[in-house]
């Protein structure tokens, strides 16, 4: 399938969408640069779908969807068993290719394949997670049963910050449930898509159960409303999310849509403050703050505010930052130079606002690469932008309470909610706060509490759009409908006709 890569003489290789089975080169004169954020070099160019080119991936999937949906589900698991065991064959290859274009450091890419084979793992098991209910004689000589059937064509549509994770959050379970798969990943890291449908292949998924069409808008809004496709998997920004569920629901198909975070940790007076730090410095600065997890917001409870600044500064001074390839580093650079300048801009933002810049990140620079240092604000107000909106990069804000029903409040008024913590030494707060706190995943002591796979991933409110999460035991059932089935077997002579409500008997 890499066959078709064409490195030019400028070592820049030209991309490919993945239909039916075949690497198809981009017929549309449209391509994006892609970079390797380290030097701010283009490293290869991602042909951009026409309307034309979705539709060839999407009429791929539908015609090898009677095939697929009719193996047996045993079947189906093994193709999964196969790719998840070339998963962790080529787990530093992969590795390799989202660092070279997202630009996170290895290690954090490892983590990134090791989450993303976990969901492949759940997968494995799609004979037992189909089985449905049974009722015997629900009335005389009448059984009932439900079984779960695949929908039918699947479109995922994914972020830039996990070129690896987000798609297996959704491809894995969709194929082992019977259905047949568009992916249209990020056209900033398109590279490790591309490389997990090779594997795919290679574990013997026949041609045209899982493409991939590479683009921007015109894909998404081709897949939004081609008819042959049943069910919309999104995760990007809420905007996106938001315009991706509306158009999916209204063309009448059923979708999720993941959206933007902007996850508080709130740090109790009674909190072990070193360990609290810890924490912070982990999930507010790794992988550049470019997670949907990751923390931007400190709640500092009661007293405990200059504690933790004084523990938190010189650490954000001290990151590491450099080239995610070289060992050693905390966190790599952002993704794009249009993202750095924006993540800049929000901290000239903040010291607008009259935010107290305690550490500023702004002079970092590296060559090239897409580099900014950790950035660390005190005395944030809940009206202010850099707190009221997603910035996405390696910017913490802490925000300074009296009291935890405070924190609750200021928690719970945000506009996003996909995850939280708290860090307490108090049972009892601790579990007030899971109960109290209108957010979709919450950790204690734990700081990124992202759901293992046999869980479901999702946040609440405008972090999301649609009722069933991702992955997990809600991936399941997204990826597939139920039918109910009544039957009666007659004994005897016929009963003659009933015009009645039917009632069992
Ligand atoms: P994005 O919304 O810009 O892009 C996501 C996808 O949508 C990409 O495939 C992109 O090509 C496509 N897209 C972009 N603009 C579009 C448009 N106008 N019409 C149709 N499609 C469009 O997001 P991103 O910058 O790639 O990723 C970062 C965002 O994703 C952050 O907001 C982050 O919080 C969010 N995210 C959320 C989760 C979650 O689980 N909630 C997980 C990861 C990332």
């Amino acid at each position: 399938m890499s066959a078709s890569q064409q490195p030019a003489d400028s070592g820049i290789t030209t991309l490919y969408h993945v239909i039916g089975g075949t690497a198809v080169p981009g017929q549309s004169g449209r391509f994006g640069d892609v970079y390797n954020p380290a030097t701010g070099q283009v490293t290869a160019r991602v042909p951009l779908a026409s309307a034309g080119e979705t539709r060839a991936a999407i009429s791929a999937a539908a015609e090898a969807l009677p095939m697929w949906s009719a193996v047996t589900p045993l079947r189906r698991a093994r193709v999964m068993f196969r790719f998840r065991d070339l998963i962790e064959r080529n787990a530093e290859r992969i590795a390799a290719s989202i660092t070279a274009e997202h630009g996170k450091v290895l290690s954090d890419a490892q983590g990134e394949v090791t989450r993303g084979l976990e969901v492949v793992e759940f997968a494995c098991g799609i004979p037992q997670l189909l089985k449905g209910d049974n009722t015997d004689s629900v009335g005389t000589g009448v059984d009932a049963w439900s079984l779960r059937q695949p929908v039918g064509v699947c479109a995922g549509i994914t972020p830039f910050n996990f070129p690896a994770m987000v798609p297996m959050w959704m491809f894995p379970i969709a194929i082992a449930c019977g259905n047949t798969f568009v992916l249209k990943p990020s056209e900033k890291d398109p590279s490790t898509p591309l490389l997990l449908a090779e594997l795919l292949e290679q574990a013997g998924l026949p041609a045209g159960v899982f493409n991939i069409v590479n683009g921007d808008r015109e894909a998404v809004d081709t897949l939004l409303t081609a008819p042959e496709v049943a069910a919309v998997s999104f995760v990007g920004s809420t905007p996106i999310a938001e315009h991706v569920y509306s158009t999916a629901c209204a063309a009448g198909k059923r979708a999720q849509a993941l959206g933007g975070a902007k996850n508080h940790m709130v740090v109790m007076p009674d909190a072990d403050l070193d360990d609290a730090a810890d924490a912070l410095m982990g999930a507010a600065y790794g992988s550049a703050g470019e997670r949907c997890m990751a923390i931007s917001v400190a709640v500092a409870v009661g007293d405990v505010g200059d504690a933790l600044v004084e523990k938190l500064g010189p650490r954000v001074k001290e990151l590491r930052i450099g080239d995610g390839t070289q060992p050693g580093m905390d966190m790599g650079p952002l993704v794009t130079g249009e993202h750095l300048a924006k993540v800049r801009s929000y901290v000239d933002t903040g010291v607008d606002e009259g935010a107290t810049l305690a550490v500023d990140g702004r002079g970092f620079a590296a060559g090239d690469g897409f580099f900014i240092g950790g950035s660390l604000f005190d005395h944030v107000m809940p009206d202010m932008r850099i707190y009221r909106e997603e910035i996405f990069g390696p910017v913490l804000s802490v925000v300074r309470v009296p009291t935890y029903e405070a924190a609750v409040e200021l928690v719970n008024s945000h506009e996003f909610a996909n995850g939280t913590a708290i860090f307490t030494r108090d049972g009892g707060f601790a579990r007030r706060y899971a109960n109290d706190i209108d957010v979709g995943m919450v950790g204690v002591n734990v700081p990124i509490p992202v759901p293992m796979a046999f869980h479901s991933f999702g946040g609440w409110r405008r972090s999301i759009f649609g009722p069933l999460h991702m992955y997990g035991p809600d991936g399941v059932r997204f990826f597939t409908r139920t039918k109910a089935v009544t039957a009666r077997w007659p004994e005897g002579p016929a009963a003659g006709a009933d015009f009645t409500m039917p009632t069992m008997k």
